[in-house]
């Protein structure tokens, strides 16, 4: 692991293009068209905690005038021909493709991601507005007869009606990408309510859907310090439809209740402590590059990023050492210094938890072969480690790390592996590295998860449906189904 020398952690902000592009700079409320530039809340730049500029702190007037904007452009925006939504949506994927660097840049300074990350997940989230511009146009209905004859089925698939999008810190460009997308092809108007970590994103982002022709009240954006009251608030209001929230399972449980009470559709996309499992006859180099990606891609703060690593006793010490190296040799530093591999935590906050974590695992037994305890600031920063000999029972085996930490453990058998990997109350992702493909196969079936990796440390993909089972969440975003979470089915029972 190595500090870059000279700090190169104080890049003079001016210098760098995510604050020279001046499409990119739009910060405020964003509501019926009109951006109201209000200050109040500090953005932090989680690579020098300094502040980075403040942004506006909305209220539950702004919420009602949000879902008024929103309301009022619904009935314009289902009756757009499909064909002239996606020709918005692909514009907004040409503008995000052309403001990468800047919104990569941007994404980096708030987020903290490396710069390889930031422009991993521009063009990730730019994928969903291609995506669904292409998807808008293919809603597929039904005709059938009923199976006694009596009469003819048609199932049409209208917009679910105004939607409430919230989205975390970890992709503030990609989660909000994945909702609106959709929710727009489908024919929905939004509010989004970025983390309050990372509005700028969100921000750039309305502000790029503006410049692709989206009509005044079909995006609005708020950014809030009480996100509870805002959000119930809007729920409270009848006209809204549907909440779509990618965030934690705690929050997420929270609002699941709230939407309960005024019986709102949800789509959930949650938690993860994703189990990433090698097997004797894997692979070693494929399985370690899959792990460094699977692991280390936005250093950890991902929710399917590998939480615990599941090592055949064949290859287990061969594996360590493999990870060991890879990971010491990660440079440390500001996101966005281009020679980062590893960039800071979000908060202070974040990098406690994993010092906690990882602090009661060694207490309990556990060795780090590299890293395992905080970096000195400014900045929160914590180094890549690696831990084995951890035991099942610790702490980190059950929670999220979010953090640049892989707890190592051996395994003999497959049973004692399918079980000690389905410990958990999550089920979003999981890994598996193997030659053999029909084992693969039969294994994936045992495992309780929504998605799964075989010889590949990523799966995140706009084609796909993306979510987990168990408390990791209820629905799934992208691919095919995902336009389905912002449409309701109507059925005609018709008699010719
Ligand atoms: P979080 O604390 O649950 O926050 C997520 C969003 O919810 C933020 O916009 C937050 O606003 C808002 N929020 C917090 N409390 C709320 C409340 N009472 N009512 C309404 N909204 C509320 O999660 P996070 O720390 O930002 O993100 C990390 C978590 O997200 C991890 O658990 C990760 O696994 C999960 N995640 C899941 C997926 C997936 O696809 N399954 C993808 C990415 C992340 P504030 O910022 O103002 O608090």
């Amino acid at each position: 692991m190595h500090l870059p020398s000279g700090d190169p952690r104080i890049m003079p902000l001016p210098e760098l293009t995510g604050y020279a592009d001046p499409l990119l700079h739009s910060q405020g409320l964003y509501i019926d068209g009109q951006w109201l530039p209000r200050r109040g809340v500090p953005v932090v730049n989680p690579s020098t905690g300094d502040t980075l500029t403040e942004i506006a702190d909305a209220g539950i007037a702004d919420a009602t005038a949000a879902i008024d904007a929103a309301a009022g452009a619904a009935p314009g925006w289902r009756a757009t021909p499909a064909r002239h939504r996606a020709e918005i949506l692909r514009r907004w994927f040409h503008l995000m493709t052309e403001h990468a660097d800047a919104l990569a840049t941007l994404i980096s300074l708030e987020n903290g991601k490396t710069l390889a990350d930031a422009r991993g997940e521009v063009a990730y989230a730019a994928e969903f507005f291609r995506w669904y511009s292409e998807e808008a146009s293919r809603i597929q209905g039904e005709y059938r007869r009923t199976p006694s004859g009596s009469h003819t089925i048609l199932v049409d698939h209208e917009p679910i009606g105004i939607a409430v999008l919230i989205t975390p810190w970890n992709f503030p460009a990609a989660m909000a990408a994945r909702k609106i997308a959709p929710a727009l092809a489908a024919g929905c108007t939004v509010v989004l309510k970025p983390a309050l970590e990372t509005p700028l994103t969100a921000c750039a982002m309305a502000r790029l859907g503006e410049e692709a022709g989206v009509p005044p009240g079909v995006v609005n954006v708020l950014t809030t310090q009480s996100p509870g009251e805002l959000t119930n608030a809007m729920l409270a209001d009848a006209r809204v439809r549907k909440l779509s929230f990618t965030g934690s399972t705690s929050v997420g449980r929270l609002l699941l209740a709230e939407a309960g009470r005024h019986v709102i559709s949800c789509s959930m996309e949650l938690g993860g402590n994703a189990p990433f499992i090698i097997m004797d006859d894997a692979d070693l180099d494929a399985a370690l590059d899959g792990a460094m990606v699977a692991k280390m891609r936005n250093a950890g703060e991902a929710c399917t990023a590998a939480n615990r690593f599941y090592v055949q006793a064949g290859i287990h010490d061969a594996f360590v050492e493999g990870l060991t190296a890879r990971m010491a040799r990660l440079r440390v530093g500001a996101g966005y210094d281009p020679r980062t591999q590893c960039g800071p935590m979000i908060t202070p906050a974040a990098v406690q938890k994993i010092d906690r974590l990882v602090s009661s695992a060694v207490r309990h037994g556990a060795q780090a072969t590299t890293g395992g305890a905080p970096l000195q600031g400014p900045g929160f920063f914590y180094p890549p480690t690696v831990l084995v000999n951890v035991p099942a029972a610790a702490a980190i085996s059950q929670e999220e790390i979010f953090g640049p930490v892989a707890p190592v453990y051996r395994f003999d058998t497959e049973d004692e592996m399918v079980t000690m990997a389905n410990n958990t109350e999550y089920g979003l992702a999981a890994y598996l590295y193997t030659r053999d493909i029909p084992r693969a196969m039969r294994l994936g079936k045992r495992l309780e998860t929504g998605m799964l990796g075989i010889n590949r440390g990523l799966v995140s993909d706009p084609a796909a449906p993306f979510g987990g089972v168990k408390q990791s969440g209820l629905g799934r975003e992208g691919g095919v189904t995902g336009i389905l979470e912002f449409t309701e089915p109507k059925y005609y029972a018709v008699d010719f």
